[in-house]
């Protein structure tokens, strides 16, 4: 391998040499921490038979790991800044394709079936924190041929997906992760293992991507948007959310009445209703 980018000396190197300036809008903070870059590689339990998914491979200090440790690797960086340097940065690797696009646009089925076709594909990134939550949440719902997404995010959002019904972390984005995967915190990451260091902590998440829903619902639609419903006014009670927000709207009888068929209190709040609960609410709105 040529050498490990992760030294800040190296990274420090490459930047200059290229002129490369770094943006917070498209938020560029590179990765000089190889104990936190070890970690990352190790969660995402790589091998030679299955493909990694980058989005956002900056200087390639993730990618050379990644490209060392999987069979075929994908990059989708957006900064056409940075195409140059990753040109240079991974001319040692044969098992690259860096992908120019903006990642909440590109097809990510078509980049799966031309590099990754027979491959179980775990996504591994050093995310930028501006679109977070809009990555992981096309990733998921797009259905890809998924194995683990391993991500480091701010740590706050990596609270929220990982939270248990109850505390003021738990809302739509801890259901909606945990109804395709089971969250598991891998590490801490201090502001100091950046260039240049960002004004957030990070933490490193393992989502395992469920093989079937972690609930069976009827109408998969409807779940979704009861859940949204019932977060729309955290303080407020689950029947009063779902009389105000329940799209297509129902009348408080109907609900009433479902909730009295799931064992549901109507004077309960949304956070502390767990996704069994949400699933049978659901259904018994599909019927009524
Ligand atoms: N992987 C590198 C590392 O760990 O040092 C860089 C991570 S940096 C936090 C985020 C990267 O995502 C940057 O390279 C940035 O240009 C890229 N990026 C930002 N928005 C993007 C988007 N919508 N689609 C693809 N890449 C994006």
């Amino acid at each position: 391998m040529t050498k490990r980018l992760v030294l800040p000396s190296v990274t420090r190197d490459v930047v200059t040499r290229h002129g490369f300036s770094f943006k917070k809008s498209l938020g560029q903070n590179f990765l000089i921490d190889g104990n936190i870059l070890d970690k990352i590689v190790t969660a995402a339990e790589l091998d030679d038979q299955n493909g990694a998914l980058e989005i956002g491979p900056g200087i390639g200090t993730l990618t050379q790991e990644l490209c060392e440790n999987a069979r075929q690797v994908v990059a989708v960086e957006k900064d056409n800044r940075l195409l140059a340097v990753l040109e240079e940065t991974l001319s040692d690797y044969n098992n690259v394709h860096v992908h120019h696009a903006d990642v909440l646009e590109a097809d990510l089925h078509a980049l799966f079936q031309q590099w990754f076709s027979g491959m179980e594909v775990s996504v591994v990134a050093n995310l930028p924190y501006y679109v977070t939550t809009p990555i992981v949440m096309k990733l998921l719902e797009e259905r890809l041929p998924l194995r683990h997404i391993v991500v480091m995010v701010q740590r706050e959002v990596a609270e929220r997906m990982a939270a248990k019904p109850g505390g003021k972390d738990y809302g739509t984005l801890s259901i909606a992760v945990q109804y395709y995967t089971e969250p598991e915190l891998v590490t801490r990451v201090p502001e100091s293992s950046f260039m240049p260091a960002p004004n957030v902590e990070s933490t490193v998440i393992k989502l395992k991507v469920r093989k079937a829903p972690a609930v069976s619902v009827q109408d998969e639609k409807l779940f979704f948007h009861l859940v949204k419903a019932s977060f729309a006014q955290r303080r407020k009670t689950l029947l009063n959310n779902l009389q105000n927000n329940l799209q297509p709207k129902r009348e408080k009888d109907t609900i009433l009445a479902a909730l009295e068929r799931t064992g549901i209190e109507p004077s309960r709040r949304g956070e502390t209703l767990s996704l069994e609960e949400y699933a049978k609410l659901a259904d018994a709105l599909v019927i009524s």
